[in-house]
């Protein structure tokens, strides 16, 4: 399976909003099983069909490696999972097709967003909702209802902000300087061991494919 090319800031495509997804076809089931190969590939925990240059609405998240993880066991949270009304055991990855936010609660600091289109950037904290509850569809069409805190909440809320062309800098606390992120981003990716990484992961670009849901 492909392993896509993550788009950098400050590509022109992160910044544009996102169209439903209408067609559920097999392209779309490869392709979101493509988006997790490349998220793993990565090291991420979340990643959205924009950040490899598809404007569709399609995110995909695994937050194993943060429950997995004891000395962040104050952002675990809770979260319930619905499929089709049924309560259901919270798969992982978690798939998303046209996610929307119908409820939120409060806003809460996150200490520690960061980004796959932001490799090298760490700028501290985020404003982001405590608890959400969001209606989605699944790869075959089913209705999917998740209601969150904690980790996972906030990364849902990092991906769906890419279907709109929002970054996490735009939620930083603080002023952030794009040139000083730029920079950033160029250290990080000229990097040798970066660079070796790169190569060694023969990366596909994602709008080089036939996508039969487009
Ligand atoms: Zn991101």
């Amino acid at each position: 399976m492909p392993v896509f090319k993550v788009l950098h800031f400050p590509h022109v495509l992160l910044r544009k909003p996102s169209t439903p997804v209408e067609k559920f076809t097999p392209g779309l089931k490869q392709f979101a099983a493509d988006m997790i190969e490349t998220m793993n590939a990565y090291e991420g925990i979340g990643l959205a069909a924009p950040q490899v240059g598809i404007l569709k609405r399609l995110i995909v998240v695994d937050v194993r490696p943060y429950f997995e993880n004891t000395s962040l066991k104050e952002w675990h949270g809770t979260y319930t999972y619905t499929l089709d009304g049924k309560n259901t055991e919270l798969p992982s990855p978690i798939i998303l097709v046209n996610p929307a936010i119908v409820s939120k609660t409060e806003e809460i600091t996150f200490p520690f967003d960061g980004c796959l289109s932001f490799p090298g950037v760490e700028r501290g904290q985020t404003t982001r909702w405590k608890n959400i509850v969001l209606e989605a569809k699944d790869v075959d069409g089913r209705k999917i209802r998740i209601e969150s805190d904690g980790i996972l909440s906030i990364c849902l809320q990092h991906e769906m902000d890419h279907l709109e062309g929002v970054l996490f800098i735009d939620r930083v606390q603080g002023k952030v300087s794009e040139d000083e992120v730029v920079a950033d981003i160029e250290d990080h990716d000229s990097d040798a061991s970066t660079r070796r990484r790169f190569k060694k992961m023969k990366l596909v670009d994602a709008r080089a494919q036939k996508l039969d849901f487009l």
